[in-house]
């Protein structure tokens, strides 16, 4: 399975970890799509582990888990509608990170690296750590001062040094791209794309809930994009294998009006990208000013058919009351998907699928 620079073709090298392109740093990609077999599904593995033959690690190499993965997909009538919620909020650390960080962790222990530091508004860190500790990796997680106390709480006590950094999100990536720079692994959810395949297990578990079926619609909630990119590459996979012609699935992410690119540059065209806001939000888990694989992004939900949305401030807390009372107790970050269900639900066709992609035990 092929890893290169999307920007100059160059392979990604056999040791080390570079997490951009040490010649012109471009970001990695993989050049196919995942290599997805349901003749190779592994039914004896928990988990994400069932469908490792799309991961590219070492076929005997033994990767730590925390049993991520399998979870449930559950129906709720909402705004007149039977809904399909994917509940990743209940994955071991309490979000979909998970399912990539665990990935990540095996690239590391498969190249012998004992140190890495990541950034993070807080549920990528917290879930790196999870797996650092597991793999007994020395973690450094880099997080903006303003990530919620539970989330902190969360990272240290897994053990990994949390460095606080002041100001936005966009200061705690520059300020951990020096370090990384300066010779350490940078175990990049953002940078990296060896989680993308780990996301993409998400895709394949909702296909065999829905009875061996596509959803209609996907709605989630995007920051960096990783997750959708992920599933869309799942799905994509998915209809490879199943010779389903016929692409139906619209994908439809959803970001706080505090900090919406995608939705601003879905809207508006790239004209926009200077004015970009990065403003306070409680959906922290979103507030991403220059996702790096925006155009990738965009390009995926527009050949769906389907929108990148936003929430108001004032539409969170109630979408996660209302979220909470269907028995779903997500984090603010996720309920962003209330908002976009109530705008986008009539043009949905079934069976349509939510993400929940955090627990609320991390706010507060
Ligand atoms: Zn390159």
């Amino acid at each position: 399975m092929d890893i290169s620079c999307t920007n100059c073709e160059q392979i990604y090298p056999p040791d080390g970890l570079p997490y951009r392109c040490p010649t012109c740093g471009g970001l990695y990609d993989f050049r196919n799509p995942l290599p997805f077999d349901p003749t190779q599904v592994d039914r004896s593995q928990p988990g994400i582990w069932r469908y490792r033959h799309t991961f590219g690690l070492f076929p005997d190499f033994e990767p730590v888990s925390l049993g991520e993965g399998s979870t449930p997909l559950l129906w709720a009538e909402v705004f007149g509608r039977k809904i399909a919620f994917k509940c990743e909020f209940l994955n071991p650390s309490g979000s979909f990170k998970d399912r990539g960080s665990v990935v990540i962790a095996a690239w590391l222990q498969s190249r012998d690296i004992s140190e890495a530091v990541e950034d993070s508004s807080g549920n990528a860190g917290a879930s790196f750590a999870a797996y650092a500790a597991r793999a007994g990796i020395k973690a450094r997680v880099f997080v903006p001062e303003s990530t919620s106390g539970p989330k902190r709480r969360q990272i240290e006590a897994y053990g990994a040094e949390l460095v606080s950094i002041p100001g936005a999100r966009t200061a705690v990536a520059e300020v951990v791209r020096a370090v990384a720079d300066g010779g350490t692994a940078y175990a990049s959810h953002a940078y990296l794309p060896f989680n993308l395949p780990g996301y993409a297990t998400a895709a394949y578990e909702i296909f065999e809930q829905l009875g061996n079926k596509m959803p209609g619609a996907v709605v989630l909630p995007v920051g960096q994009g990783g997750l959708l990119l992920g599933l869309a590459r799942g799905f994509d996979s998915l209809r490879i294998a199943s010779n389903l012609r016929n692409n139906t699935l619209k994908i439809i992410g959803v970001q706080a009006r505090a900090c919406a690119p995608l939705w601003a540059t879905f809207k508006a065209g790239n004209a926009v990208i200077g004015s970009i806001a990065e403003d306070r939000t409680l959906a922290e888990g979103v507030r991403v000013r220059y996702p790096l694989r925006r155009d990738t992004v965009l390009r995926v939900v527009a050949a769906s058919h389907g929108s990148i949305c936003v929430a108001d401030e004032n539409e969170i807390l109630p979408g996660r009351d209302a979220l909470a009372r269907l028995g779903f107790y997500v984090e603010p970050t996720s309920a962003i998907v209330w908002s976009a269900l109530a705008q986008t639900i009539q043009n949905l066709p079934d069976p349509v699928v939510v993400v929940l992609t955090g627990s609320g035990y991390k706010y507060g």
